[in-house]
């Protein structure tokens, strides 16, 4: 499990992006951070990975203290918003990236590559660069590159927001599908509400800094926890 502990961060001292934070997402859960732009979403997921240090608080993964464990050291992998492919690098290279500083031998690299890349339908685009491909291809070597770590725990943020319409949707269930079969617990980041109603096992909502509603998509659309929640969800009135 993923432990939030009164979680608060502040950037310079100032104002609280996160505010006191509870939460414990559990092993294999599909669980969403929604709300709108810079409510602290991706705050959360970077102190969660390691590369922001919360300010106050503490984070438990798998019942372990984790808030001051160098990201290498915390069992994640994570997609950025940005992706962030190396652009000098071929598309194969950016997918076993994570497996090149784990010193897996290249035989075995090889063929998880390949078979990610199979599964992933980026067979054809393995020696390309990332500047050579489509969005929704570098979308889908980024996933791969998360994927192919086999960590137990995956960070998305806003992974489909670069997409047309047509693919977001078409990606949606291929994450979802890969979540399930793989039994990872993503913590997965939108501030699109059809993405967390539709894809999280549960969902929460946050709106500067601070938990609105944690639940069921089905029960947040419900019984919103309070007008805010009520409108970003589009909940009926
Ligand atoms: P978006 O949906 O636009 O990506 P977000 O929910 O991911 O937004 P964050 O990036 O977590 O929001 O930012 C939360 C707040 O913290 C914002 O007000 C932002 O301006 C501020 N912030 C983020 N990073 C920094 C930083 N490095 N230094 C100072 N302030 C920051
Ligand atoms: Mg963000």
């Amino acid at each position: 499990a993923v432990e939030l502990n009164h979680v608060d961060k502040s950037y310079d001292n100032k104002q609280l992006v996160v505010n006191d934070v509870n939460v414990t997402i559990e092993p294999g859960e599909f669980f969403v951070l929604v709300g709108p732009s810079g409510c602290g979403k991706s705050t959360l997921l970077r102190i969660i990975a390691g590369l922001e240090e919360l300010s106050a608080g503490s984070l438990l993964i798998d019942g372990k203290r984790a808030d001051h464990l160098p990201p290498s050291k915390r069992e994640l992998s994570m997609v950025f918003q940005n992706y962030a492919l190396y652009p000098h690098m071929t598309v194969a290279d950016n997918i076993t990236f994570g497996l090149d500083v784990k010193k897996i031998r290249k035989k075995q690299r090889k063929e998880k590559c390949d078979e990610i890349a199979e599964m992933l339908g980026l067979t054809d685009f393995l020696k390309r660069k990332p500047r050579h491909l489509s969005g929704g291809q570098r979308q889908r070597v980024a996933l791969a590159r998360a994927i192919i770590t086999n960590s137990p725990i995956c960070l998305m943020d806003e992974p489909l927001s670069n997409l047309d319409a047509k693919l977001r949707a078409f990606m949606r269930a291929e994450i979802k599908e890969l979540q399930r079969k793989l039994g990872m617990t993503l913590i997965y980041v939108t501030h699109d509400q059809i993405e967390a109603m539709t894809m999280g096992d549960r969902i929460m909502v946050l709106n500067e800094g601070a938990i609105q509603q944690i639940g069921r998509p089905i029960d947040v659309y419900n019984t919103p926890a309070n007008p805010f929640v009520a409108k970003f969800i589009g909940s009926p009135p």
